[in-house]
């Protein structure tokens, strides 16, 4: 197989895992990638593809990378993804997330590629009136973070009708675990992410993890969410690329494990599998968390074929302890 795909942001946490599952299925990968919060060693050492490290807002750079390689689909991974940031910087986000990827739309057309896997967001719901969230729920955003990928979204839909572009769109679920081999993880500065702040407090890198809120209407007062491996969203991915390259028309699937934790049995769980006893503490709601988020992801089963390998959450934080342990231990 000779075609070259794009992978914007292909030096963060879920775009590597992508370029991981591009290069076993044979595709040859060039990355854009900015750096601002990716990781050139990563790309370096254990991914092995060509970087070019620039932005997707860059129209010259997007042209003449369009002009000098084959490319025949676009992997675009390249987003700010801090919801609180979101809500006190949104220029920054509607900036980055959504002119960025307006610019690399416009090149593509140029370039008369017409194919685009998009990275977007169970955060595009807002507060769910239905669990498990199927895709025609209503979407209704509740910070500038998830309004930025709704507006890429609607994009979308209008480039299809009028320029043909053809789109799947994967709206996550909360990206969790690691590579099983240990190549590529998560490595977020800062980090806000439950998992990852857990397993930094069990390597003793923190002094306590804080549980955001006691008091939701859940099972034992603590938000749910659902939590799927990013190997499992890695495979979607290419799985929705050879959607698109076999002429599928667009779509919009979720992307999710089906299944709910909450905040406490996470924590449980992780010290069973890490081993480690470490201090937890209560503390404020965190504005703007829904009390439940779970997906359901049965379209994106029946449709491309999708089976999540590793959907039990004791391989999830055992992944993740691995990879936590080589990169901070
Ligand atoms: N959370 C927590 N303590 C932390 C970080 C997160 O209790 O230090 C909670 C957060 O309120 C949410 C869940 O863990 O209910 C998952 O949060 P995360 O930031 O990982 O993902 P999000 O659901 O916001 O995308």
């Amino acid at each position: 197989m000779s075609s070259t795909i794009l992978v914007t942001g292909g030096a963060g946490y879920i775009g590597s895992h992508a370029v991981l599952s591009l290069k076993e299925k044979g595709y040859q990968v060039v990355i854009l990638d900015n750096l601002v919060y990716g990781h050139r060693d990563l790309v370096e050492k254990q991914l092995k593809v060509e970087l070019v490290v620039g932005d997707t807002c860059d129209a010259s750079l997007l042209e003449q990378l369009f002009q000098t390689r084959d490319i025949s689909a676009v992997m675009h991974f390249a987003a700010y993804a801090y919801v609180g940031e979101s809500v006190e910087n949104p220029a920054k986000y509607y900036h980055n997330n959504v002119v960025g990827t307006l610019t690399l739309l416009e090149a593509m057309q140029k370039a008369g590629v017409n194919k685009f896997v998009f990275s977007s967001t169970c955060a595009t719901y807002g507060v769910p009136e239905i669990i498990p969230i199927p895709e025609t729920h209503p979407q209704n955003p509740i910070n500038p973070y998830g309004a930025s990928k709704l507006m890429v979204e609607r994009i979308l839909k209008d480039f299809d009708t009028a320029y043909n572009l053809k789109s799947v769109i994967f709206r996550y679920f909360n990206a969790a675990g690691a590579d099983p081999e240990g190549r590529t993880g998560e490595d977020h500065n800062p980090e806000t992410h439950l998992i990852p702040l857990i397993l930094l407090t069990a390597l003793g890198k923190r002094k306590a993890i804080k549980i955001f809120g006691r008091d939701y209407p859940t099972r034992d007062g603590t938000c749910i969410r659902d939590y799927i491996h990013v190997t499992d969203l890695a495979q979607a991915h290419v799985l929705g690329l050879e959607y698109l390259l076999q002429g599928g028309n667009s779509e919009i699937f979720n992307l999710g494990n089906g299944n709910g934790f909450t905040v406490q049995e996470m924590i449980a769980t992780a010290k069973a599998v890490t081993g480690k006893e470490f201090a937890v503490e209560d503390a404020q709601r965190r504005p703007g968390d829904p009390p439940t988020l779970i997906g359901s992801s049965d379209k994106a089963k029946q449709i491309l074929g999708w089976t999540p390998q590793y959907d039990e959450l004791n391989q999830i934080l055992s992944h993740a302890w691995q990879w936590h342990q080589k990169r901070h231990g």
